[in-house]
């Protein structure tokens, strides 16, 4: 005999058997009881929460010969016609698959005519948010004025989309996602009775995967059985889920946290190694993120909802990691989860979200962490810059009151403490600049996605954060999203080098690389125009005027460099 898929086999047959909808079967069932059947029903929510499920048994119980305490009894010549649908009163439509306005004109027809073996006739019209416009509208007509011998059952996953005239004229149910503690209920008793044994946290996983949905949760159970029929290890849920298991996804976040960036790239890469699917991972880090933000605001609700329980090792992270940083956490988690669906490099996307996540902590900064060395010393530069600056603004106004012009004075080199921003090479971004072409620019950009292909895992996710802002035949400038990983390009010499050898092997030319922070960007363009402007000026015999040229600087440009000219501006770190 061929396989039956679990959920085929295992599906409901009476509201009892229903798992984790008892509102719904309830009232069903008393509807039932009291003979207040009425003409339309619509049963909506996610999919595989037994909605088609209860349409057929509610169809089999309202037209069965035998009925007991408001449930079909699957034995009489009625409810077995239904089983085995045979009946030619219970009609299902999938109108998915059948959304013509013909198929609802074809039901306006025939609706008039009474059951011919059963006492009502069914209509289940599955995905019913898919019919066109006109079919609703024929639907509408009928939904007006139904035969007494008639009742519609409307199932559908997006309420939104059905029309709301529609719906007034139907009996609402709702049906909820199946909490994982009902899938794993159920796996068990199906796996009990077919004498299979199991790993507890396999079950777990599975539900965690099913998100709420039966149907999901014996389908994943069925192909995890296909690994191994007479026992579901977790090794083999992990593997067909893609889930990674709690120890892998807690010594991943620890780095994270612990803003250990290369660890944490490291793990990203074993989990890819050992076939992690990235939507899983990251609808997995999203649950524990939102798990420690409970556990921060109300621990007492945790244990009420079925969010994947924290590993031990991570649970500290709750005191340490603010709200807020929690809850960007999660939306660039979520915004990641977003454009994942339409992408192929799954692995890229996780890369670029480690990236962000590490430097959203760094920057955001957290308290009393063991690991609070990082955020402390960011303080402490912090602190420093604001003395530094404030000292230079002293000497800049006591210059000016000693008759010294500004101008004299931010023409000296003057070494200024930005707080994690590098030192930008002025001079070779202005040659680039002094050459660029649009040309250029769209080749490099055109290339830089293959390029970037060729790199390691960790330096492609260092890179994926910038992008080529402008280029000449010569050299080309790559502006970076955040100072940090400006900061730690900038120092690492081996990424650079291949940098340069890859784009010369694209471009087949000899091309250098300069790097510069994108929020600078902008300002050292304005910048180089106006130095451009100036040099035409002087070249067009224009004699300056006495007074010393003050340069018009952009809102963009920094305080300190507004302040004291921008030749250098200069990281230093003691
Ligand atoms: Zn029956």
């Amino acid at each position: 005999m061929a396989y039956q898929a679990l959920y085929r086999v295992w599906r409901p047959q009476t509201f009892a058997q229903v798992v984790g909808q008892k509102i719904v079967t309830q009232t069903l069932k008393n509807s039932i009881l009291t003979d207040q059947i009425s003409h339309a029903y619509l049963f909506a929510g996610p999919r595989g929460t037994g909605k088609t499920s209860c349409a057929k048994i509610f169809a089999k119980a309202i037209n069965c010969l035998t009925p007991v305490d408001g449930e079909p009894c699957n034995h009489c010549d009625i409810c077995r016609a239904v089983n085995e649908n045979r009946l030619t009163d219970v009609i299902e439509i999938d109108a998915a698959s059948n959304n013509g306005v013909d198929e609802i004109r074809d039901i306006r027809d025939k609706v008039k005519y009474p059951p011919t073996e059963a006492k009502y006739k069914v209509y289940i019209i599955d995905e019913v948010h898919m019919l066109s416009t006109g079919a609703f509208n024929a639907l509408l007509k009928t939904l007006e004025e139904p035969p007494a011998h008639v009742v519609f059952i409307l199932a559908t996953t997006e309420i939104q989309k059905v029309p709301a005239t529609i719906i007034s004229r139907t009996q609402r149910f709702n049906f909820r996602r199946i909490t994982p503690a009902d899938l794993t209920e159920q796996m068990v008793k199906i796996l009990d009775q077919k004498q299979i044994s199991y790993d507890e946290p396999a079950l777990q996983v599975i539900s965690r995967a099913a998100d709420g949905g039966m149907r999901d949760a014996l389908s994943i159970l069925d192909q995890v059985l296909s690994f191994g029929q007479d026992h579901v290890s977790l090794a083999n849920a992990l593997e067909v889920t893609g889930d990674a298991s709690d120890n892998q996804l807690a010594d991943y976040l620890s780095a994270v946290f612990q803003k250990d960036l290369d660890q944490a790239l490291q793990q990203i890469t074993q989990l890819f190694a050992n076939g992690r699917a990235t939507t899983r991972l990251i609808e997995s880090m999203i649950e524990l993120f939102r798990n420690l933000l409970l556990q921060q605001n109300s621990p007492e609700l945790v244990a009420s909802l079925n969010y994947r329980p924290l590993p031990d090792s991570l649970k500290p992270f709750a005191q340490q990691l603010t709200t807020s940083q929690l809850y960007r956490m999660i939306s660039d988690a979520n915004e990641t989860l977003q454009q994942l669906r339409n992408s192929t490099h799954g692995d890229l996307f996780l890369e670029v979200l480690t990236v962000r996540l590490v430097n959203l902590l760094r920057e955001s900064g957290t308290t009393e962490t063991p690991a609070a060395a990082a955020p402390a010393a960011d303080q402490a530069v912090v602190t420093q810059l604001q003395s530094e600056v404030t000292k230079l603004q002293e000497q800049v106004s006591q210059l000016q009151q000693t008759g010294r012009s500004a101008t004299t004075a931010a023409a000296k080199p003057k070494q200024v403490k930005h707080q994690a921003a590098p030192k930008i090479n002025r001079q070779a971004i202005y040659q680039v600049l002094a050459a660029a072409t649009k040309e250029d620019l769209s080749a490099v950009r055109e290339v830089w996605p293959d390029l970037l292909d060729k790199l390691t895992p960790a330096k492609r996710a260092m890179m994926n954060v910038s992008e080529p802002v402008a280029a000449s035949p010569a050299a080309i400038v790559v502006a970076f999203e955040y100072a940090f990983t400006l900061k730690t390009a900038n120092e690492d010499q081996t990424l650079q080098n291949d940098l340069k050898q890859e784009l010369n092997h694209f471009m087949n030319n000899d091309a250098n690389i300069v790097l510069v922070e994108k929020d600078q960007w902008p300002g050292l363009r304005q910048d180089y125009i106006q130095d451009l402007h100036k040099k035409k000026q002087q070249q067009l015999g224009e004699t300056q005027a006495a007074t010393p040229a003050e340069p018009e600087q952009s809102p963009v440009v920094s305080q300190a460099e507004q302040l004291f000219g921008s030749n250098v501006v200069k990281i230093e770190k003691d």
